[in-house]
């Protein structure tokens, strides 16, 4: 499972090839920096990733049902080459689809995945959902799912009459039900609230994430009835003050592009944490805020990679070896300026990262022991 990137064909390398016509989707400039380039073929600590989807549920459909992305065994091949001992994958789905997606992966193969399930929100709209919705989080505890996963679609998709009406609030009370027994029940909810603040804005010459966007339009969420950012992440804070005894792993950072008011959010708030998932293009490139994020909050971080086989709208989480090696780079060495995802392109945006180098104690606690506590996994050595 390589992510092979081609180099430039003959023709784009041929004279006559000038600079004016050159259309940006072809430029692919080569850093003529001469730093150290360290390969990190394998962790300092045995991983447990926390972010992956090997399935996908029906979400709104509401159909019982899961798509498989790839077989377990494929993923356990990359598993065993990049030393990740343990692989959640967050969308499990509900129902009979998460019956299915345990008895594949946590029942087939012990120790190696874990399985979160999902809300079941086609059915948000019907009266006594609320309770309904408790109760299917008890039956998926006793079928064996250990978290929930709270995809956008709380927020952004979701909305009174499951796709029509007005949005449905994060805060909405009638999951609070959901969320207390989570917290009863011991199970971590993986939360991903809103997206970088680009998709936010005009997809025009000024956005960042200019060419990610041309190539997504419809992951903007510019203009119509959407909330912004802020109100997004204001409705999760107050999610999060409602249900003290409930722990919040708020994926991508939370907000990673203000480290800033994530700490903030983190000194108010004891049961909240984060993953780093299809976010260190974002640490990356601010290498000392995030070094110093890491340092301050390394008992409440989490190693994720978003790793979505065969995901290849997703590039820059494509499961493949290389992303691992990404991930380890970053963390690991002190390498300057090199690309943040297996893509010819920069995905996200064209700029290039820096490695934070944490030191041992803490990559034991991001990569493995942090999980472990959260996953209520027993301690290994
Ligand atoms: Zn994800």
């Amino acid at each position: 499972m390589a992510c092979a990137v081609t180099g430039a064909s003959a023709q784009e390398n041929a004279p006559g090839h000038s600079a004016s016509s050159l259309a940006l989707a072809d430029y692919e400039p080569k850093s003529m920096l001469r730093v150290p380039e360290t390969e990190v073929k394998h962790p300092k600590f045995p991983v447990i990733e926390f972010h992956s989807h090997i399935t996908w549920s029906d979400g709104m459909g509401g159909r019982e049902t899961v798509t498989w992305n790839d077989t377990p065994e494929a993923i356990l091949a990359v598993m065993d080459r990049r030393n990740v001992r343990t692989m959640v994958n967050l969308t499990g789905g509900y129902g009979k689809g998460l019956e299915e997606t345990i008895a594949g992966l946590a029942t087939a193969h012990p120790g190696r995945y874990i399985v979160f399930t999902e809300p079941w929100w086609a059915k948000a709209a019907e009266p006594g959902y609320a309770e309904f919705q408790a109760r299917e989080i008890e039956r998926a505890h006793a079928a064996g799912a250990k978290g929930i996963k709270v995809l956008k679609t709380l927020g952004l998709y979701l909305r009174e009459n499951v796709t029509t009406g007005k949005l449905v609030r994060i805060d909405d009370p009638r999951f609070d039900p959901m969320w207390e027994t989570a917290g009863a029940l011991g199970m971590p909810i993986a939360i991903h609230v809103s997206d970088p603040e680009a998709f936010f804005r005009p997809i025009d010459r000024f956005n960042e994430r200019y060419e990610e966007l041309s190539a997504h339009p419809d992951w903007s969420f510019y203009g119509r009835d959407f909330p912004s950012n802020e109100e997004l992440q204001q409705a999760r804070l107050r999610v999060m003050a409602r249900h003290p005894k409930t722990h919040f792993v708020c994926l991508h950072v939370a907000d990673s592009e203000n480290l800033a008011a994530v700490s903030e959010w983190m000194d108010r708030y004891p049961n909240m944490s984060v993953d780093i998932a299809a976010r260190i293009g974002e640490l990356g490139r601010q290498p000392r805020m995030s070094r110093r994020f890491f340092e301050r909050y390394q008992d409440r971080i989490v190693f994720g990679t978003d790793a979505t086989p065969k995901g290849v709208e997703f590039p820059q989480q494509y499961l493949c070896d290389e992303l691992y090696e990404i991930y380890y780079r970053f963390l690991e060495t002190a390498d300057e300026y090199f690309d943040y995802a297996p893509a010819k392109i920069p995905p996200q945006g064209r700029w290039r990262i820096y490695g934070i180098e944490l030191p041992d104690g803490i990559l034991d606690k991001v990569y493995r022991r942090n999980a472990e506590r959260l996953l209520g996994m027993p301690h290994s050595v």
